[in-house]
């Protein structure tokens, strides 16, 4: 059956210290659960980050990640080197790559094949900008994010890919989807999987919800039978929100 996850994206936030700090303070406070839990820290820091996190249950995951192996990339980090500093998980396809980074389909297509070639497990992101809600184009477009970077992969490749719905309009924002909003769209999307594969591939996919995840509205968001919990970014910074996140699944 699918996992629950609450995976928390730091972005381009905290200092070395600060980094090690919020680990350490996240770790001890952790409640018993089945949830899995996932920080994702810049760069410089995973390796600061996996050793503050090596005797907790936290996964230390990449928010990002190039698509070759090796090679003449200034200023690029590849999947190798990730997995050589013990990072198995990498999120892919953030609004934010995908804004200002000029990451599209196919480009996210070349560094998903490139994940699972190694054998790294994916959070993918995808979700609508206002105004294709607005304009009530939002299922269309999901469909299209999902279909041109995934639905080329082969069942057995979904066991190592989680999906992230956040929509853009509620990233950052302070607005965020209602939880009615949310389980329509994963509702959607686990029926397109469906659809596209099998029922049982659809059933044990996760699909988490991101944007502008706060403790006091985590529980109607995961309360939906197709919320399997969240991505977050700004209430990941702090380890008492995000642990109150987490203790909402
Ligand atoms: C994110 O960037 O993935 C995110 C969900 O951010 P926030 O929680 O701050 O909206």
């Amino acid at each position: 059956m699918r996992k629950q996850i609450v995976a928390g994206n730091w972005k381009m936030n905290n200092n070395l210290q600060e980094t090690k700090e919020l680990i350490n303070d996240i770790a001890a406070h952790l409640p018993q659960t089945n949830t899995k839990v996932m920080v994702a820290p810049t760069f410089v820091y995973l390796q600061h980050a996996v050793a503050a996190a090596k005797d907790s249950p936290i996964e230390i995951i990449a928010q990002n990640m190039h698509f070759a192996a090796q090679g003449a990339y200034t200023g690029e980090i590849s999947s190798t080197m990730l997995q050589d500093i013990g990072v198995q998980t990498v999120i892919l396809g953030h609004s934010e790559r995908r804004a200002y980074f000029g990451e599209d389909a196919s480009l996210l297509r070349t560094k998903v094949d490139r994940a699972l070639e190694v054998n790294m497990q994916i959070v993918f992101c995808f979700g609508e900008e206002l105004e294709d809600r607005k304009a009530g184009n939002h299922f269309d477009v999901v469909q299209e994010q999902l279909s041109d970077a995934l639905f080329h992969l082969g069942e057995k490749a979904w066991e190592q890919i989680v999906l992230a719905y956040e929509p853009v309009w509620a990233i950052g924002t302070g607005e965020t989807a209602s939880g009615a909003q949310a389980q329509e769209m994963h509702a959607f999307v686990r029926n397109t999987l469906e659809q596209q594969y099998n029922g049982q591939l659809a059933a044990s996919t996760s699909i988490l919800y991101g944007g502008s995840v706060k403790p006091n509205n985590a529980a109607d968001l995961f309360s939906n039978p197709d919320v399997d919990g969240g991505l977050i970014g700004g209430a990941a910074l702090k380890a008492e929100d995000f642990i109150a996140i987490i203790k909402a699944i």
